[in-house]
C-alpha cells in the first residue's frame, strides 16, 4: 500500500462508536472582524466543535484585512475573547487589503500567523506572486492560494457546462482555476516556496498538481466535500448551490476522487463560508458565493465515500486530521478527540446548525454518523444533548 494511503489512528468502542483525533480544517471563514452578522468567532467555534473539529485556520478576507501587525491584532483580540473552544489559527493576508497591488507586512505578521493567503481573491500579477513566494519561503510559511484568473470569470457564477447552457446561466470556465495553478507551480518550482492550492474543483487542476509533485515541487492541495460528492447534475435553482469555485462536471468530480485516492489531493477542507439568509436567498444568479461545511463534512464524506467502499475510514480520518496538521505545522494533542456514532442515520437539517450560516447543498440528505462529543485540550467542548 502507498504510504500516503496510511494514517488515521482511532479507537473503536462498541455499538458503532469511534473516537478519532480532533479534526483540523485549514480553510474556514469566521467573518470577524467586519462581518459579525454572517458568523462570529464564537458561533464558528461552536459549529467547529459540533463537527468534530478542534483546530481551524481562519481566512483573512475580513475588515480590516489582517495585512499588518496592527490589523492582525484586531482579529487576535476576537480570537482570544472567543474563549478557546477550538484552536483558531489566523492566516495573514498576502497583499494589502487583498487587492494584489502591494505586499502585506509579511515579516511582521509571520510569527503570529499559521500561513499566508489572499483567499477570496487570486493574486493576478505573476511578478507579485513570485515576490510573495520568495518572501514566504524565507519566512518558512506556507502560501495558500485561491487560484482564480479574474479576466476569465466574465460575470460567471456556476460551472461553464451543460447546466449553465441549458438554463441560461453565466458560466465560469475551469481554466480560470487551472491557469493560475499552472503559473504558480512554475513559480513554486523556481522559488522553492511551500505552496498550497485551496479548494481545487476541476480535473485539470488535479492533473497539474499530480505532475508537479512528480517533478519535486513543494505543493499540496485541498478540496471540499461538495466537490467530491456533487457536480453540476445536482444543481438546483437555489443559492445554496452557489460557491466559488463552482460545482463542476461529473468528469471533474470523478477526477477529484481519483486524485484523493492516489494522494494528489492531500487533505479535505470545508471552505466553511457562512452568509446571512438574505444573502443566500437570491437564487443562483444573485446570491453570495459560499456554503457552510463544518457541521456536515464528516457525515457526508463518511456516507458518500466510506460507506460506499471508495475510501477507507482510516484514510478519511487522516485527510481530516493528521494530513492538514502535518502540512501546516499544527500539533495534534492527545487530548483533542471527537467521538462519533457511525450507525446513527439522520437527515441533514441546517436549522440544527450552531453556525449562523445555514446554506448547504447537503440539506435534506440522509447520512450516517453523529458527533457525540468533542474534547479539546481535555475539556468537553461539544456534547450531543440527545444522547
Ligand atoms: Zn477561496
Amino acid at each position: 500500500m502507498n504510504g500516503k494511503q496510511q494514517g488515521g489512528t482511532f479507537i473503536r468502542k462498541e455499538n458503532g462508536v469511534f473516537v478519532f483525533p480532533g479534526f483540523c480544517d485549514v480553510h474556514v471563514h469566521f467573518r470577524e472582524p467586519g462581518f459579525s452578522y454572517k458568523e462570529t468567532m464564537v458561533t464558528g467555534s461552536r459549529a467547529a466543535a459540533r463537527g468534530g473539529y478542534t483546530a481551524v485556520c481562519a481566512m483573512p478576507n475580513l475588515n480590516p484585512v489582517p495585512d499588518s501587525a496592527e490589523h492582525l491584532a484586531a482579529e487576535e483580540e476576537l480570537i482570544r475573547a472567543a474563549g478557546g473552544l477550538v484552536d483558531i489559527f489566523p492566516y495573514g493576508a498576502l497583499t494589502v487589503g487583498e487587492k494584489g497591488m502591494e505586499a502585506a507586512e509579511l515579516e511582521k505578521m509571520a510569527p503570529r500567523v499559521i500561513a499566508f493567503s489572499d483567499d477570496g481573491k487570486g493574486v493576478q500579477s505573476e511578478s507579485m506572486m513570485r515576490s510573495l513566494m520568495e518572501r514566504c519561503r524565507k519566512l518558512g510559511r506556507v502560501l495558500a492560494a485561491h487560484c482564480e484568473d479574474e479576466s476569465l470569470v466574465r460575470g460567471g457564477y456556476i460551472h461553464d457546462g451543460a447546466y449553465a447552457a441549458a438554463h441560461g446561466h453565466k458560466g465560469i470556465c475551469s481554466e480560470s482555476e487551472w491557469g493560475p495553478i499552472a503559473r504558480d507551480l512554475k513559480l513554486a518550482k523556481e522559488t522553492g516556496c511551500a505552496y498550497h492550492v485551496c479548494h481545487i474543483s476541476c480535473r485539470e487542476s488535479a492533473e497539474l498538481i499530480r505532475q508537479a509533485k512528480k517533478d519535486g515541487v513543494d505543493v499540496t492541495c485541498e478540496t471540499g466535500p461538495h466537490y467530491l460528492l456533487l457536480d453540476e447534475n445536482d444543481l438546483q435553482e437555489d443559492g445554496h448551490f452557489r460557491m466559488n469555485p463552482p460545482l463542476r462536471a461529473k468528469e471533474d468530480r470523478e477526477a477529484l476522487v481519483e486524485a484523493l485516492l492516489d494522494g494528489t489531493i492531500d487533505m479535505i477542507a470545508t471552505d466553511h463560508a457562512p452568509h446571512s439568509a438574505e444573502e443566500k436567498s437570491r437564487g443562483l444568479a444573485g446570491s453570495a458565493f459560499g456554503v457552510v461545511g463544518l457541521e456536515c463534512a464528516f457525515p457526508v464524506l463518511y456516507t458518500g465515500l466510506v460507506k460506499t467502499g471508495i475510501l477507507t475510514l482510516e484514510r478519511l480520518v487522516c485527510l481530516m486530521s493528521e494530513a492538514p496538521r502535518a502540512r501546516f505545522g499544527i500539533p495534534l494533542r492527545p487530548d483533542d478527540t471527537c467521538e462519533w456514532d457511525l450507525e446513527e442515520q439522520y437527515e441533514i437539517d441546517p436549522e440544527e446548525f450552531l453556525s449562523m450560516g445555514k446554506a448547504t447543498p447537503f440539506a435534506g440528505q440522509r447520512v450516517y454518523g453523529r458527533c457525540l462529543k468533542t474534547v479539546h485540550a481535555g475539556r468537553t467542548v461539544y456534547e450531543n444533548s440527545s444522547v
